[in-house]
């Protein structure tokens, strides 16, 4: 089969490698659409996510995935050739604390298809039938291989945050891939929400935010709209270039919660500096997130339906290296998908 593959740092190409194994718990998925991410782009340069080597080398990355059932294993019992799947990304024992607890996104032997083990794009893909949920015909390709990170995570977010119906929602770089479904599952849970955004994203506005406001005046124009209150949650995985502006608008009893640090300060760069002071005068809440639960993505595949995808660029399994180029390009507005077959 054809498969997108790193061979060591800066060599990518598409090349011929051998078909999946397929065990008997597994499900070979013939690939039709993956998300593409930055991490699929950075990890070609130093082999590396956050800190840890992406295994095996050589790699198949691709961490967001949707197709068809191809072939199953002889104990699998819920899915059968032709089934419309999506994949829960997160590897998981199924048998620690954290799995039994049902946080199999924090599973103490875990790791995630396309980082820790083989990814998606590929012709195809064989991963064990816990990791594989049916979804149906009316939910589109983008939409599918939007929904197991990309609208998982701020999923998992808002209900950790405990976003309530009327509560301000403070969506910080919405138009990025996670931020595009923050907003439009904000609006769902009933909140009102402020996209900030440093670029204009007019297109935001169809996407249902109440507010959309530009990143430099966040501050003075929050205080405006909430009354001086400002907001009940606020959701900023961009970074060190924003957390010290997004954690100046969070409200008395307000949530602020992270998923990532796209522009830095994961390791290196200055760490995010916070008082007590400023959490506990105010009952203030830092939240921390890594991905979703897999119960949480059963129930999102309900809300499909409800969810748009903005795409700026699609790319055939054969121009992949140019998907990974396009997802950090300076210009990208709205997701990069490679469509497999
Ligand atoms: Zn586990």
């Amino acid at each position: 089969m054809k498969a997108l593959v790193i061979e060591g740092p800066d060599i990518v190409e598409v090349k011929d490698v051998e078909e999946p194994k397929v065990g008997p718990q597994d499900v070979l998925i013939k690939v039709k659409m993956v998300g593409i991410h930055p991490q699929d782009y950075y990890m070609t340069k130093d082999l590396t996510v956050q800190g840890h080597k992406i295994h095996p080398i050589p790699h198949i990355p691709g961490e967001e995935i949707a197709g068809v059932v191809e072939r199953v294993g002889d104990q699998v019992k819920s899915l059968k050739k032709g089934d419309r799947v999506i994949v829960y990304h997160r590897i998981h024992d199924g048998t620690c604390d954290m799995c039994i607890l049902g946080n199999e996104q924090l599973c103490r032997n875990g790791g995630r298809f396309g980082i820790n083990a083989n990814g998606g794009l590929a012709e195809y893909i064989a991963v064990p039938e816990k990791n594989v949920i049916k979804i149906s015909e009316d939910i589109s390709w983008e939409i599918a291989a939007s929904l197991p990170a990309s609208a998982l995570t701020p999923y998992h977010a808002l209900n950790k945050a405990g976003l309530k119906a009327g509560e301000y929602l403070a969506v910080f770089g919405a138009s990025g891939n996670t931020g595009m479904f923050a907003i439009q599952l904000g609006k769902i849970f009933g909140g009102i929400v402020i996209a900030v955004s440093r670029k204009d994203r007019p297109w935001l506005k169809e996407f249902g935010v109440d507010y959309l406001v530009n990143l430099d005046t966040v501050e003075e124009e929050v205080k405006e709209i909430t009354k001086g209150k400002m907001v009940d949650v606020v959701i900023d995985s961009v970074g060190s270039a924003t957390w010290n502006k997004s954690l100046k608008i969070v409200s008395t009893l307000g949530r602020w919660v992270t998923f990532g640090a796209l522009t830095g300060g994961e390791f290196k760069e200055e760490p995010m500096q916070v008082f007590p002071i400023y959490l506990y005068r105010f009952e203030r809440t830092l939240i921390g997130v890594r991905g979703g639960k897999k119960s949480e993505l059963h129930t999102l595949v309900n809300l499909a339906n409800k969810l748009k995808v903005k795409i700026w660029k699609k790319f055939k399994l054969d121009e992949a290296p140019k998907a990974l180029e396009a997802v950090v390009s300076p210009e990208r507005d709205g997701r990069v998908f490679v469509e497999v077959t």
